[in-house]
């Protein structure tokens, strides 16, 4: 079912916002502006009814919190206002918000306006999801990759979390593709990706290609000695595929070379910076090869 988050310092008003919305929707709901941004964060959901004017912060703020917040910047946004002139709507919209309704709150028109919006929500997240998935693999894409790392990483330093990453390259798989064909090529390339994806196994763990044999896996929350463990885990899964390949000079079975960094960014950081931890594990993996291939190396420092 849908979730809506009231926001609003009247708590007589949620409780009528509440009663209308109960029929359509998970009702939850908070009374000021910095438990709501909390709430969302724990738990996000498909639409925030937010009240423009409370002591504290306001809904403005509030909203625009939300634009600038990655994690928060895809919750659609109705204002409910006690003003209904121009100018009030124009600064909700400037806040961010999709919707404004007054008060006093007329159901039929709230009930419509809230159904558009959870309906428009869920197609969007919908060709968000198709958008982020790649097509030969069904693994997320290069783009679902990187929002997804700069998105973990700026969690990472909110929470002082550790964040490691696994960048793997398939080994002579320019021979492999010249032995076997382009479609066979194509079909060694889905079974590592499910190898990967077999290694994901938290909801935060995210398995993506992010070039042509080149696959990566983010782990929040895991530092340098569980995301060695991974990565042990997936050669010895992909060892386990035997996928034969008679053109390697480093074994007749498909290998694979992994490259992996962890770490703890700072509080304050420049934009950008999630990008070091894939130069480190690039960097690591570009070792791997050089020592042999069909192995992992980890960055050295952090
Ligand atoms: P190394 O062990 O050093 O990684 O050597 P390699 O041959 O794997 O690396 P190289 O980068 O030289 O070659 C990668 C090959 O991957 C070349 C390219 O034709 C192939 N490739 C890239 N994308 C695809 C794809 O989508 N399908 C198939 N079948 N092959 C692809
Ligand atoms: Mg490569
Ligand atoms: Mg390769």
């Amino acid at each position: 079912m849908n979730s809506i988050l009231i926001v609003d310092d009247n708590v007589h008003l949620i409780a009528v916002l509440g009663k209308m919305l109960a029929p359509i929707a998970q009702v939850r709901f908070a009374t000021a502006g910095l438990p709501a941004l909390a709430q969302m964060r724990a738990e996000p959901p498909q639409l925030v009814l937010l009240d423009a004017e409370m002591p504290g912060m306001s809904g403005y703020a509030v909203c625009q919190a939300m634009r600038a917040d990655p994690e928060l910047d895809k919750i659609p946004v109705i204002f409910v206002t006690a003003h209904n002139d121009a100018q009030a709507e124009v600064r909700a919209l400037d806040a961010g918000a999709v919707d404004f309704i007054t008060k006093p709150v007329n159901e039929p028109v709230l009930l419509a306006r809230v159904q558009t919006q959870l309906r428009l929500k869920a197609l969007t997240d919908e060709l968000r999801r198709s958008a982020a998935i790649d097509g030969l693999t069904r693994v997320a894409n290069r783009g679902a990759f990187d929002e997804r790392l700069q998105l973990e990483h700026a969690r990472a330093a909110r929470t002082g979390g550790e964040l490691s990453l696994l960048l793997l390259d398939v080994d002579h798989f320019k021979r492999f593709n010249d032995h076997y064909g382009h479609p066979g090529g194509d079909a060694c390339l889905r079974e590592i990706a499910s190898a990967l994806a077999g290694q994901a196994r938290r909801p935060a763990d995210l398995a993506s290609r992010i070039g042509g044999e080149e696959f990566a896996l983010l782990l929040p929350d895991t530092d340098m000695a569980g995301a060695l463990g991974a990565a042990e885990r997936l050669i010895a899964a992909i060892a386990s595929l035997a996928l034969p390949h008679a053109a390697s000079p480093t074994a007749a079975r498909v290998t694979v070379s992994i490259g992996i960094a962890s770490c703890v960014p700072p509080q304050q950081q420049a934009a950008g910076a999630e990008r070091q931890l894939v130069e480190r594990a690039d960097q690591a993996l570009y070792r791997a090869k050089a020592e042999g291939r069909n192995r992992a190396c980890a960055a050295l420092f952090s």
